[in-house]
């Protein structure tokens, strides 16, 4: 276990980062609580503000006084700050799962601790994104898993609990429902005060810019899919689903720019399902959107995970200009198991701006994580985990020896994975 958290601090030390982030303290600040989960004040929203925020049709993000962060803190012209960008890959809901939430007594789902062990962790981000693989459209189009997905609109309020304020919905199960299950899980999002990107209900919500500032930094953020598992667009609503196209994607990454994003995250749901690397088309589309002013690339659909990695290119002033380049982040929750795919990755990077405005990535830490499911069949409990923590541990009583072996086999392969692109790039510079 040493071992795996060394190879990935050297890598990640090679890979240019300065603060040696540790697999061995992935919750470090963690207990500090409350303060890190932050969301601009409506009020203070600044005229160039486009995002989600200033539509008026949340309630808000409703926060204790004590919690609340203003831009006021965090002075653009007067220093450099540093802000936490982080990520995860698939939230699916497949059917075992539900039972596994149902609270008898109040009639209605719990999700909650399923992301307890992990809240901490996410809990230290400012944008704290997760791709939602499945409408959300609550009880009244009725409840259904794969291959047409409809969960309790209750999960938001879980993710919500859980760290997360963005929601990526562009993928190929967004319209599993139609048109009006996109709207309701919309709906339901929105009402939880999150940022939604990647399906829209009208085209000017579709052609809003997504603008979400944290400490003085402006993230400018785009998702996209491949496609919609062959259900057509809603013919009069064509802009429902944001889809994969690359001239379409570059003119809204300059829009952004324009729009004076400080840095961009293109959230994609590409590439071929249970592959461990990304195929070719994923990297050539991947690398052009970084040339094309991308700063990450925040990739989901595989359903486990793949590498990242970093890549140099120029900015517009010719300065020299470093890209990240997630590939899948593998299932963050999901009843998929075996190959692979009951595991994901949490990654955390910082984004630091300077004094000029100058924002750069800096190191970039990914966190394995693994659902633990536990009971029989029909009365399942499921948990996403910390991995190496778990492991190191030994925090689940019921795991043999044998179970911890084979876990400590499926982290080894899956820091190899993570980090075999990162290697690479590295030498190319
Ligand atoms: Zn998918």
């Amino acid at each position: 276990m040493r071992l795996i958290s060394t190879l990935l601090i050297a890598i990640i030390l090679l890979t240019g980062c300065l603060n040696g982030p540790s697999l061995d303290k992935p919750i470090a600040g963690a207990g500090t609580g409350n303060e890190q989960i932050s969301s601009e004040p409506q009020a203070e929203a600044k005229p160039e503000d486009t995002s989600f925020h200033t539509d008026g049709e949340q309630p808000g993000y409703v926060q204790p006084p004590e919690n609340k962060r203003n831009d006021a803190d965090y002075p653009e012209a007067d220093g450099d700050t540093e802000a936490v960008w982080m990520a995860v890959g698939d939230i699916m809901m497949h059917m075992p799962q539900l039972p596994a939430a149902y609270d008898k007594q109040r009639k209605r789902y719990n999700f909650n601790p399923f992301f307890e062990q992990v809240k901490p962790i996410l809990e230290e981000g400012d944008w704290t994104l997760a791709n939602l693989e499945t409408p959300i459209a609550g009880k009244s189009l009725g409840y259904s898993g794969f291959p047409r997905f409809n969960a309790p609109s209750e999960l938001a309020e879980a993710l919500k609990y859980a760290g997360f304020n963005i929601i990526t919905t562009a993928n190929n199960h967004a319209l599993d429902r139609g048109a009006e299950g996109l709207r309701l899980t919309l709906n339901n999002l929105l009402a939880q005060g999150f940022t939604v990107k990647g399906t829209a209900r009208s085209k000017a919500e579709a052609d809003k810019l997504t603008i979400v500032k944290h400490k003085g930094i402006r993230m400018g953020l785009l998702a996209y899919t491949y496609g919609t598992n062959g259900i057509a667009l809603p013919k009069n609503k064509p802009y429902a689903v944001s889809i994969i196209e690359e001239a379409t994607i570059i003119r809204d990454i300059g829009r952004l720019r324009e729009a004076g994003a400080d840095f961009i995250t293109v959230a994609l749901h590409f590439g071929t399902e249970y592959q461990a690397q990304p195929n070719d088309r994923q990297k050539a589309l991947a690398r052009k959107l970084i040339a094309a002013g991308a700063d990450i690339i925040a990739g989901s659909h595989p359903h486990v995970v793949q590498p990242y990695e970093t890549v140099e290119t120029t900015a517009g002033d010719g300065s020299p200009r470093r890209g990240l380049i997630i590939y899948s982040m593998g299932n963050f929750l999901s009843n998929q198991r075996g190959d692979m795919k009951d595991f994901g990755v949490i990654y955390k990077v910082r984004i630091h701006k300077d004094k000029s405005g100058m924002t750069t990535i800096g190191d970039v830490q990914p966190i394995p994580t693994w659902v633990y499911r536990s009971g029989l069949k029909g009365s399942y409990r499921y948990m996403i985990l910390p991995l190496e923590r778990a492991v190191d541990s030994r925090q689940i009583k019921e795991l043999t020896d044998a179970d911890y072996e084979s876990l400590i086999r499926s982290l080894d392969v899956m820091v190899q994975r993570i980090t075999s692109m990162a290697a690479a790039s590295n030498t190319k510079k």
